[in-house]
């Protein structure tokens, strides 16, 4: 199809390579920011549009009937996929804490729904927005994301997960980073708030 999305990541600078500290002081090989990638209006649709193409294709029979995003970060994709799907797209947000469905948004039972995110790393932020979805008593359809940088020990996902990239990103401890013993100088890239 002519698209690809880790060349988009890359040339709008939401895809670093080289050696990172991290906000978590954890040193990587990658860094991304997917922001800098959905600041971009005709890319965001356009990834939208391929979410939801790949959604259809895993699953015809889906028939989605709304997407629902964690604030901030999958606020633009749900809605560009929400877009792409000709569906609505809600977000869930933090108070106190708690994901929760706020502004008078709402899920019937019988809603088709499928939970969009920008970057999936451990599947947490995904889990509290299923937890949200089903304290209105439905069950998610499908999940999808911009990235997928899920490592080898990250829980299973309760549905389906569809991605535009999977990215392999290592982390280590700085005593441990193999990039620091070949004396690879290291930045750290913009904060990235904690999710
Ligand atoms: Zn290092």
């Amino acid at each position: 199809m002519g698209y690809d999305p880790l060349h988009d990541l890359r040339s709008t600078g939401a895809l670093l390579e080289g050696h990172f500290i991290l906000s978590s002081g954890l040193h990587s090989n990658r860094y991304v920011q997917c922001a800098l990638y959905l600041q971009h209006p005709e890319l965001a649709e356009r990834a939208g549009r391929e979410l939801a193409y790949l959604l259809k294709e895993a699953d015809p029979a889906l028939e989605p009937t709304v997407v629902i995003s964690p604030a901030l970060g999958g606020l633009i994709i749900g809605h560009e996929c929400g877009r792409a799907l000709g569906v609505r797209a809600v977000f869930a947000e933090r108070a106190e804490g708690v994901m929760t469905l706020r502004r008078g948004f709402s899920l019937a039972r019988d809603d088709r729904v499928v939970v969009v995110e920008d970057v999936v790393t451990t599947g947490k932020s995904t889990g509290e927005v299923v937890d949200v979805v089903r304290a209105a008593g439905v069950e998610p359809v499908a999940l999808a994301c911009v990235v997928d940088r899920r490592g080898a020990d990250a829980p299973t996902m309760p549905a389906a997960l569809v991605s535009l990239a999977r990215l392999d990103i290592e982390v280590w401890k700085p005593e441990a980073c193999p990039l620091c013993a070949k004396g690879v100088p290291a930045e750290k890239p913009g904060s990235r708030a904690p999710r």
